[in-house]
């Protein structure tokens, strides 16, 4: 009996050595540029901003600033500004939060998967910041097939700015686009 517990103990000590060894993270490649401390997210983020980006909370439906926002511009990353969608690819999709079919760049954004809250979801984050933006899903209803869905709160719109070297002042009305 004793050499059996003897034996048990070594294997599960193996086991565990063995669990320490070989467990070199596989993602290592998909990590966001930036590194910042929480405590300086904390700092330069509002407390709404960093529940739903350093903490991947979600903001209420049909509440965010940008959910029924559709004016021509890009939508850049409220934490560090890199440019993750343009609003070309915006559409509405009734589900209250901001959506979109596509990303402004494939390398702005990395999606891994998230288990949380008993389901299977992509999770999208900021691929310079590490950022969490929102969840893809692939029941989108245009040509991509996709649905990412995004916190207003993880966003800030920059409106597109029409030729440059005219300097008068925006007009409020709006003339047709001359694309
Ligand atoms: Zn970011």
């Amino acid at each position: 009996m004793r050499t059996l517990i003897a034996s048990l103990s070594l294997v599960m000590m193996s086991v565990a050595c063995a669990g320490q060894e070989n467990n070199p993270k596989e993602s290592e490649e998909m990590k966001p540029k930036m590194e910042k401390s929480d405590q300086e997210w904390k700092e330069k983020l509002s407390p709404d901003e960093y529940y739903i980006l350093r903490e991947a909370g979600t903001e209420r439906p049909f509440t965010g600033k940008y959910n029924l926002h559709f004016e021509e511009g890009n939508y850049r990353c409220a934490a560090c500004d890199a440019v993750l969608f343009d609003s070309d690819s915006k559409f509405e999709s009734h589900c209250g939060w901001p959506s979109f079919d596509n990303v402004a760049d494939n390398d702005a954004i990395i999606e891994r998967e998230d288990r949380s809250f008993g389901m299977v979801r992509t999770e999208v984050i900021c691929a310079n910041c590490g950022g969490h933006l929102g969840h893809l899903f692939d029941d989108g209803p245009t040509e991509s097939g996709m649905r990412y869905c995004i916190n207003s709160v993880a966003l800030d719109f920059e409106a597109k700015k029409e030729g440059e070297e005219k300097s008068e002042e925006v007009d409020k009305d709006e003339s047709e686009a001359s694309n």
